[in-house]
């Protein structure tokens, strides 16, 4: 008997929506010219170089979301980055747009992100703005891969493809053209490539029900409250109760926020080809001139995902329970930061070119930015004398 053909219920959109991996196409150049491989297309390149960079491998060292009463089975970056991958692959594929270009995106979406999570980035930021400056973690990003990471004799940086660098720019906000002149390059006036857009949603799917996950699991989150108070959980969560009334509640928490990333997931993947539909897009020219980002949810959805976004806000992000961990976190990159910036010769060697070039606050500020949570914590032992003096 032949077996059904299972099909996808999503219809590739038009085949010229997706970037593609041709060496003539714009989004495939690099900065400094290379030969082609023999056989990787140059986003499998981009793909490699990201993986192999130090950055990347340092994504294992920096929190998530939790530093709160240590666990081993919390996300760090490293595994955010692969969980946010996966998805945005299948939602790619879906889809039918360039799963390199995606991937590549995906991997490096974090890369510029500081020790200690947000509570890190914002004592960074305030750090730096008593010294005219500011913390941008895609601005910083675009260094990582142009100039920090030193792999090759003929340029500094990873050289990688315009299209990656692109998105890198573009992940979760857009600059104005006449405030970045430096920017010129990446279409700051155009929407980004479709790749690039779903990137966006891809990281907020994947992290909202981390949390969730990651917040039950440290004991914050209640189940009963978040029962009561999101929607989405508990569409899921009150069926499973039903069916399977000896299953331990964790097993039912795993079940029901497996169908809250599968529901945003297909909802993403439905409502980005309505989109593209309704608007008569069919090829990447005019993804860029839509005037707006296309991949989206729902709106019935959206409105779902502030909620769940909010209570963990409320719940986890800002709670009493992580305010301390949170609080240290300031303290200490305050401290190290003030420190170094008082006296650069405490800086290593290799950023000797960069305080002459950038000044102190920048270069502190980078270095500091690059940091895994337990080399932080070991650089302001080792000078907590001189930084808390
Ligand atoms: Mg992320």
């Amino acid at each position: 008997m032949n077996q059904p053909t299972v099909t996808s219920r999503f219809a590739p959109l038009p085949a010229a929506c997706a970037v593609s991996s041709d060496p003539g196409e714009p989004l495939t150049k690099r900065q400094h010219s290379e030969p082609p491989h023999a056989y990787r297309a140059p986003f499998q390149r981009d793909r490699a170089r990201i993986i192999h960079a130090r950055a990347f491998r340092r994504l294992a060292g920096k929190t998530q979301v939790f530093t709160h009463g240590y666990s081993d089975h919390y996300r760090s970056r490293l595994t955010h980055t692969i969980e946010v991958t996966q998805l945005a692959r299948t939602i790619a594929a879906a889809l039918g747009l360039n799963g390199d270009l995606t991937e590549s995106l995906a991997l490096v979406h974090d890369i510029g992100h500081p020790p200690f999570g947000h509570a890190g980035e914002r004592a960074l930021d305030e750090a730096m703005q008593a010294h005219g400056l500011r913390f941008d973690h895609n601005l910083h990003a675009l260094r990582i891969v142009t100039a920090f990471e030193q792999r090759y004799a003929a340029f500094p940086g990873l050289n990688l493809t315009l299209g990656v660098r692109e998105g890198i720019v573009k992940h979760s906000r857009d600059y104005d053209p006449v405030e970045h002149p430096e920017l010129a390059e990446y279409f700051l006036d155009r929407q980004p490539p479709l790749e690039a857009q779903l990137i966006d949603l891809a990281d907020e799917i994947a992290y909202l029900t981390a949390d969730f996950d990651d917040g039950f699991s440290s004991g914050i989150l209640n189940l009963a409250h978040v029962r009561d108070h999101v929607a989405l959980f508990e569409r899921y969560y009150a069926p499973m109760a039903a069916q399977y009334q000896a299953a331990a509640p964790e097993r039912l928490i795993d079940e029901s926020l497996k169908r809250m990333l599968n529901a945003f997931t297909g909802d993403l993947i439905t409502r980005s080809e309505e989109a593209l539909a309704e608007a008569g897009i069919a090829n990447l020219a005019q993804v860029r001139d839509a005037g707006r980002r296309l991949v989206a949810l729902s709106s019935e959805m959206e409105t779902l995902r502030r909620e769940a976004k909010q209570y963990l806000s409320t719940h986890l992000y800002e709670s009493d329970a992580v305010t301390p961990e949170h609080e240290r976190a300031r303290r200490i990159i305050t401290s190290l930061y003030e420190c170094l910036v008082r006296d650069p010769s405490l800086l290593p060697a290799n950023c000797a070119t960069a305080l002459t070039v950038e000044g102190a606050p920048r270069t502190v500020a980078d270095y500091i930015a690059g940091m895994t949570d337990p080399f932080l914590l070991a650089q302001y032992e080792r000078y907590r004398a001189l930084c808390d003096s």
